[in-house]
């Protein structure tokens, strides 16, 4: 996340403004259509706003709406003008577009390389609910046994504000099983071998 830092991250935070129920549940999105492309992207993103898609997801808005919503929060919280309308639509495109096509890769890696790791654990990547309320992206079972949840996440995420990191942790908190947080750097999980060590006591410990 180079370019999504700084106040409009927490403005974009604190009004909510790329929260799936008000924005769109981009990831789902992106493993629906498949985009190829950014562009592809963000033509979907603008179908699923102005169209009703039979894939059944909704989009409140385009990129530049998006934009605009952070644009006038922005105003909101500080009075004056800190940033141009085209700054505020331009941080909304990196975080949906660039930071997405790029998380969806990650999460796709994530899950092929867990699936390597543990072939007798079934793993599925989270929805709905899960994704969105519980903010978990996959899900790891034992039979029918959940082991844990994971989160893949960019390293930048763990230099951002403690209260994003303390909602996703209340997130987190509302299932009962545990939920580690895979992290990567440009292409690379620096804590891959954390996560399988966790994962291997967990088994250990279930009933
Ligand atoms: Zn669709």
């Amino acid at each position: 996340m180079k370019s999504t830092g700084g106040p409009l991250n927490y403005v974009n935070g604190h009004y909510a403004i790329s929260d799936p129920k008000k924005s769109v549940p981009v990831i789902a999105l992106i493993y629906k259509h498949k985009p190829k492309s950014k562009s592809e992207l963000e033509l979907l993103i603008e179908y699923h706003f102005k169209n009703k898609c039979s894939c059944g997801i909704i989009s409140q808005g385009t990129i530049i709406d998006f934009g605009t919503n952070l644009y006038n929060a922005h105003l909101k919280e500080y009075g004056v003008e800190k940033f141009s309308l085209q700054e505020c639509i331009a941080w909304e495109y990196e975080l949906f577009i660039t930071n997405s096509m790029k998380g969806a890769f990650m999460e796709e890696k994530a899950l092929t390389m867990l699936s390597t790791s543990f072939p007798l654990l079934k793993i599925t990547r989270a929805s709905g609910f899960f994704d969105e309320d519980l903010r978990i992206d996959l899900i790891i079972y034992k039979g029918d046994k959940v082991v844990c949840g994971i989160q893949v996440k960019p390293s930048s995420y763990l230099n951002m504000r403690q209260s994003i990191i303390n909602y996703n942790l209340s997130c987190n908190s509302k299932w009962s099983n545990v939920v580690l947080y895979l992290v990567y750097e440009n292409d690379i999980f620096s804590n891959f071998q954390y996560i399988v060590n966790s994962i291997n006591q967990f088994i250990v410990s279930l009933k």
